[in-house]
């Protein structure tokens, strides 16, 4: 039997990069996975295709994550989707996953752009957790993709390193408020991965050779690396570990 058999796991931000990675890997594992989508449906459709291809099962469910709004259209479309297909609205694993980032320097950031990341990268989780508490079963996982940024200094990218500790310390507080229930809490801080994120930069000679040469491993991370370390976290293998940051990066910086 598959480690994931009987599983159901929303993956935020599944239609494209790390979060397709990770809704195929605990697909591969036997969970029913929703692919989570902002707006780009025929990549979700993509993501649930691939799933489908192999054998596993899938369904896609679209809303922009910018807004408490939208947190509640996800869970309104989601309960619809579930209770249609398995008689209830009760899920196991969450991974949030949905994020953006900022090409502004600290100086240039604007109000606007700070309350923007902050509204995609921790006020939605922060919401999607609050409120699929009753439908997240005990047992269950939560997992936050958080970044090495928390353990790197990027100064650069000010703002958005912000937002992934506030990530991070909803991880640590979370795990101890769900512990009696069983649920774990990880955070999983990837460094730099092939995704459409960084393709403008990491697709020139130099950029892939700074980015090669920060981790140990020699080479840039690619979303199954992640997927990886997700999909144990997910797992019973990974029940003994909560409320952890755990280190996705090849060894970044070390
Ligand atoms: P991508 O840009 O490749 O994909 C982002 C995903 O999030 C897409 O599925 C997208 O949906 C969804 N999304 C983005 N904004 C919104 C929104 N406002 N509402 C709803 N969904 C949204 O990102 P990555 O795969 O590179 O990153 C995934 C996560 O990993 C992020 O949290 C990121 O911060 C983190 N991370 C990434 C690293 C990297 O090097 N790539 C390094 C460290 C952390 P749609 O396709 O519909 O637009």
């Amino acid at each position: 039997m598959k480690r994931l058999e009987g599983k159901t796991a929303l993956v935020t931000g599944a239609s494209r990069g790390i979060g397709r990675g990770i809704a195929l890997r605990l697909a591969a594992e036997g969970a029913n996975v929703v692919v989570h989508y902002g707006t780009r449906i025929d990549d979700a459709n993509e993501t649930v295709a691939a799933i489908e291809a192999i054998g596993g099962t899938a369904f896609p469910v679209g809303a922009e994550l910018n807004s408490l709004e939208g947190v509640d259209r996800l869970l309104k479309i989601l309960d619809e989707e579930l209770i249609r297909r398995t008689g209830n609205n009760t899920f196991d694993i969450l991974v949030n996953n949905a994020g953006i980032g900022t090409s502004s320097s600290f100086e240039e950031t604007s109000e606007e752009e700070l309350d923007r990341l902050f509204a995609v990268n921790v006020k939605a989780p922060f919401f999607l957790v609050q409120k699929s508490l009753e439908r997240l079963r005990d047992g269950g996982r939560i997992i936050n993709i958080s970044s090495g940024v928390t353990r790197i200094a990027f100064p650069h990218i000010m703002a958005y390193n912000l937002t992934k500790g506030a990530l991070n310390t909803f991880t640590l507080h979370l795990a101890k408020l769900l512990g009696p229930r069983g649920i774990t809490v990880n955070s999983v801080m990837p460094g730099i991965v092939d995704t459409d994120v960084n393709k403008p930069w990491l697709h020139a000679p130099e950029g892939r050779k700074f980015a090669e040469e920060m981790s140990a491993l020699g080479r840039v991370g690619e979303p199954s690396d992640i997927a990886d370390i997700v999909a144990f976290a997910a797992s019973p293998d990974g029940r003994w570990v909560t409320g952890q940051m755990l280190d996705a990066t090849g060894g970044s910086h070390l």
